[in-house]
């Protein structure tokens, strides 16, 4: 396997990807990255999507750009103004230090901003083709000197029916450019284009292989993100011995997962990339003798960990692809035991779940949460048992020595409530317990996702949006979900009465101007 390190980055890089937790890179960044960098090939890559191809192209892409730059130096076309402004705020997080600036550009934006920021010099533009069509013909965008022009999600751009828009676009650029497609699928009208436009490429694929999933029974919850630490206690509660693995998708969150649990009393630890050899053995041989029945790991650092018995596999984090999903998973239920393995997905994950679902052949079930009063009865019942057989079995002179003497000054349902209070402190405590949002009772269809003309940049955050949001059209806080606050754009989702409510406010005290929020034109990840 390669790391990033291998891949010829800058150390600036290589430290932003640090910092961001990307700990190796995927398969399609691992094969793309050198060859972009090595300058000379144009690219047709295909991977599923969530396989990290915007690092693939942007973080080569951003090494070569130079700064201080008058002209537009690099195009990347996006199917819809929500790939557009992702695709520009990660290419944004991966720039480092460079003084370089990337822009998304769509249609909906007011185009007076747009012009505005043009103005100011763009090294990266991100855009929807309809969007540049007309900046070219309003000659306020050129494109003739361009050093990189990406096709994003090549296959979908064609679904939209902007294959015109885009040869349109791209006749409009110098031919010394480098060209790089990448798509999903790669049907033949994908081909033909690299044929007609592009020099000297190179094809690379990421095979799918094949895929075969053991006998553990798997089941999936819908939580929000927010939610999926408290949802993990519940599981790892509600069991009689849990002793499992945790899959998270950077280091920095199996560090804060594996830290949130120790908090909490639980004998977790966390197994990541970062770690020597000598520390990760320590760890490892401390789950082997379970005096640590948590591991919480990134995929890398799981790699060729060899415990078996685990009764839990959870994903934490949805798997980056279904090869990584079954190999997850199968570290349960080896050896004729029965295993779990748990998927939290949360709502806007749940169409790259049926992906998963459909490409590993494998079913995956619906199943929801366990209810407080039965993790904390759970409990009581495993107390009970335990305590039945430590009385089954000897107990020891001193304390029945000791038992007695408590009892002669105190009646005995007292005094054991007494010891049970200071053995148990608190566990037994549904306030210890919080709420868990019901993303499933949401109907996937009856819910809006809104556009917010305004990110972090602007001073805004997920708590003053939704305080906002509250105050002008009263919606409860529940009711507010799916909060992204980016650096210039924010994303909310409402259910539908309650966003149109708001689309309609917006409409109505902002005449003649664009609103401030307005419906998110939905890519196809949502
Ligand atoms: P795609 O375009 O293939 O659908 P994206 O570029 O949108 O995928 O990436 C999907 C997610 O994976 C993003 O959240 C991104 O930050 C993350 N990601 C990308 N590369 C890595 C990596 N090497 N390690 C961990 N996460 C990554
Ligand atoms: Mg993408």
């Amino acid at each position: 396997m390669k790391s990033f390190e291998d891949l010829g980055l800058t150390e600036d890089t290589l430290k932003v990807l640090k910092r961001k937790g990307y700990e190796e890179p995927t398969p399609i960044q691992a094969k793309t990255i050198p060859v972009i960098l090595a300058g000379e090939k144009d690219i047709v890559g295909q991977a599923q999507t969530g396989t990290g191809k915007t690092a693939a192209f942007g973080l080569p892409i951003l090494e070569l750009l130079r700064e201080n730059v008058k002209n537009v130096q690099a195009l990347v076309l996006a199917p819809t103004r929500e790939l557009a402004i992702q695709v520009a705020e990660e290419i944004n997080s991966l720039k480092g230090k460079k003084k370089l600036s990337i822009v998304p550009i769509y249609g909906g934006q007011s185009i007076d901003m747009q012009l505005r920021s043009l103005k100011k010099g763009v090294d990266v533009v991100v855009g929807t083709p309809g969007r540049i069509i007309d900046h070219l013909e309003r000659r306020t965008l050129r494109l003739g000197e361009i050093s990189f022009l990406v096709l994003d999600e090549a296959d979908e751009m064609l679904n939209m029916g902007f294959l015109e828009d885009v040869t349109k676009i791209l006749e409009n650029t110098n031919p010394d450019k480098r060209t790089m497609m990448f798509s999903a699928t790669m049907p033949r009208e994908i081909m033909r284009i690299a044929e007609r436009h592009m020099g000297d490429y190179e094809l690379m694929g990421v095979q799918k292989g094949n895929l075969t999933v053991s006998q553990t029974d798997q089941i999936y919850f819908e939580v929000s993100p927010s939610d999926k630490f408290e949802a993990l206690c519940r599981i790892i509660d509600i069991e009689e011995s849990f002793y499992g693995l945790i899959f998270c998708r950077t280091k920095i969150d199996a560090e804060t997962v594996a830290n949130h649990l120790i908090d909490r009393g639980y004998d977790a630890d966390a197994l990541h990339g970062d770690l020597s050899q000598g520390q990760r053995e320590k760890i490892l041989n401390k789950f082997r003798k379970r005096q640590v029945n948590i591991l919480v790991a990134t995929d890398v650092a799981a790699r060729g960990i060899d415990v078996r018995d685990l009764t839990h596999v959870i994903n934490y984090a949805l798997p980056q692809d279904p090869e990584s999903y079954v190999h997850r998973i199968g570290r349960t239920g080896r050896a004729g035991k029965e295993g779990t393995a748990i998927t939290f997905v949360t709502p806007e994950e749940y169409r790259k779940l049926q992906y998963i679902k459909k490409s590993a052949k494998t079913d995956i079930r619906r199943a929801t949460l366990p209810k407080v009063k039965d993790v904390i009865n759970t409990k009581k019942q495993r107390i009970k048992s335990e305590l039945a057989e430590i009385v089954n079995s000897k107990l020891q002179d001193n304390y029945l020595e000791m038992s007695r003497d408590l009892l002669s000054g105190n009646s005995p349902d007292e005094i054991l409530a007494a010891l049970l209070q200071y053995a148990f402190h608190g566990e037994f405590d549904e306030k210890s317990y919080t709420e868990i949002e019901d993303v499933t009772s949401v109907d996937n269809k009856g819910r809006t996702r809104l556009f917010v003309a305004k990110g972090k940049k602007d001073g805004l955050t997920p708590k003053k949006l939704v305080d906002f949001i509250r105050e002008k059209c009263g919606v409860r806080e529940d009711k507010i979900k799916g909060i992204q606050v980016l650096e210039k754009f924010s994303f909310v989702t409402l259910p539908f009465h309650e966003a149109e409510m708001l689309l309609e406010h917006f409409r109505k005290t902002k005449k003649g101007r664009w609103p401030l929020i307005t419906r998110a034109k939905e890519g196809k990840k949502k």
